[in-house]
């Protein structure tokens, strides 16, 4: 089995210096109070499996608070806590921060009432999560630094590749776990286990997921389309009768897999654009899985996953406009011979988000059609005419709403390659607006 040592050269040579500083420092404060620490969860599953993870989890067997207090009277840091759970976060300057958990829990039966404090164990606490592979602790403490404990068959199931629940009645007392099953099983290359699998299929036959709120539920869609490659999960979940809890509507058929694997290669070049602007990703792949799907349905789908009210519009107004830019640009690349103007194509795209954008090259097989979309989010989208307003004032033409339009006019013909100087632009309001066509400062 793994020992002690094993686990140290790990966390000695797979993780930066300072985090592995960090545990040792967890271990010697904790001895100083007389309390026992431990690093659990994802962080010692993905240390193991040799996977990058800082989302550092601690484990105190007493009270998490008092121990992320004393550490931060001892290092530069700040602590915020939430009593009522019993857990805080340590937060150094860089930003860098650090989850501590109680294993002591208190109950407030009354407001009035004295909390009642239950001491329950480490093995307590982690019995209540999710997967065996989540449920391997590491003890921090300097005596025993790096001992793996392991009360529910994890390591087993680390090297056998299994994502397996700890009893039979995990997915009753939370439903949400047949998703995160899923998003694990497709990221870390595992295989949801035999009676785990048959527990999420009687899961759905007796509609226990019905009782995911809507929130909960919408977390776990934005986990799994945030993952990589969120395709094969999708799949996944088709295969297990999960997609249609979503909504009855939802399904995917035929090309969902070359579209979402085109949503997956727009976004990562996007992200290589480094635009600054950020962008959801999970919403370009939601909208290409809703991309049949009516108003009504939609609007469904939007009521059972809480979508807030800000990320409305792009499931309504911008995705019906999607739709016609869609058709627009299909129908060009289809004629093959003539490509849309840049000024049309500006036309098209500008009232668009990044989302949609993205979306579309998503939906179109044609690789020509895509660059018009790439030309426009790195070339089109942040064009600017040279002259402004006070230019035209300048120039000698009457102020007014007229303004917007002319230099809406201008733009279009630099988007066309019609003007490129300023002086090209200046003669072009000239010859357009001013009546002996010369620019002249005398008038206005
Ligand atoms: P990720 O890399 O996706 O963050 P993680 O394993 O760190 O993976 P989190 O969602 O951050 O997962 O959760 C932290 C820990 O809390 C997990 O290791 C898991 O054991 C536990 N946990 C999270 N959600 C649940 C749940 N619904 N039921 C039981 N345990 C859970």
């Amino acid at each position: 089995d793994l020992k002690k040592r094993e686990v140290a050269r790990l966390i000695r040579e797979q993780l930066p210096g300072r985090v592995g500083a960090l545990l040792h420092d967890f271990g010697r404060i904790a001895d100083d109070q007389g309390l026992k620490v431990f690093a659990v969860g994802g962080f010692v599953r993905d240390l193991l499996l040799g996977e990058p993870n800082l989302d550092l989890d601690i484990v105190v067997e007493g009270d998490g608070i008092a121990f992320a207090e004393a550490f931060s009277r001892e290092q530069t840091c700040r602590v915020r806590s939430h009593e009522k759970f019993g857990t805080a976060v340590i937060v150094f300057p860089d930003g860098f921060k650090v989850d501590v958990a109680s294993t002591r829990v208190e109950y407030y039966l009354e407001p009035a009432a004295l909390p009642t404090v239950e001491t329950a164990s480490l093995k307590l606490d982690l019995y209540r999560r999710d997967f065996t592979i989540n449920t391997l602790a590491i003890v921090l403490n300097s005596a025993r630094f790096g001992e793996l404990l392991d009360y529910f068959g994890g390591l087993r199931d680390l090297r056998e590749k299994a994502i397996r629940v700890l009893h039979n009645l995990s997915f009753v007392e939370d439903p949400t776990r047949v998703f995160r099953a899923v998003r694990f099983e497709q990221r870390l290359g595992f295989t949801i286990g035999k009676q785990t699998e048959h527990l999420i299929r009687s899961a759905v036959r007796m509609g226990f997921l019905d009782r995911i709120g809507g929130p909960r539920l919408l977390n776990e869609i934005i986990h799994i389309l945030e993952e990589p490659r969120p395709y094969p999960a999708i799949a996944r979940l088709e295969e297990l009768e999960l997609i249609k809890f979503v909504h009855p509507a939802l399904d995917i058929a035929g090309d969902t897999d070359e579209i979402l694997e085109r949503a997956m290669r727009a976004l990562n070049w996007y992200e290589l654009l480094y635009t600054g602007q950020p962008c959801h990703g999970w919403m370009v792949y939601f909208l290409c899985l809703i991309r049949d799907l009516d108003e009504d349905a939609v609007n469904g789908i939007c009521e059972r996953l809480a979508i807030p009210a800000r990320h409305r519009p792009l499931f309504t107004e911008q995705r019906r406009l999607a739709q016609g830019v869609l058709q627009r640009l299909q129908a060009f690349a289809r004629r093959k011979l003539k490509r849309p103007q840049n000024s049309e194509i500006h036309r098209w795209l500008l009232p668009l988000d990044t989302e949609v954008l993205l979306y579309l090259m998503a939906r179109l097989e044609n690789e020509e059609a895509r660059s018009w979309i790439s030309l426009f989010v790195t070339r089109l989208r942040d064009q600017k005419t040279l002259l402004s307003g006070d230019d035209l004032k300048s120039l000698g033409v009457p102020p007014g709403p007229r303004y917007r339009e002319i230099l809406d006019e201008l733009l279009q013909a630099q988007l066309d390659g019609k003007v490129a100087t300023r002086e090209q632009e200046l003669e072009f309001v000239a010859r357009k607006y001013l009546k002996n066509g010369k620019p002249s400062r005398s008038r206005g």
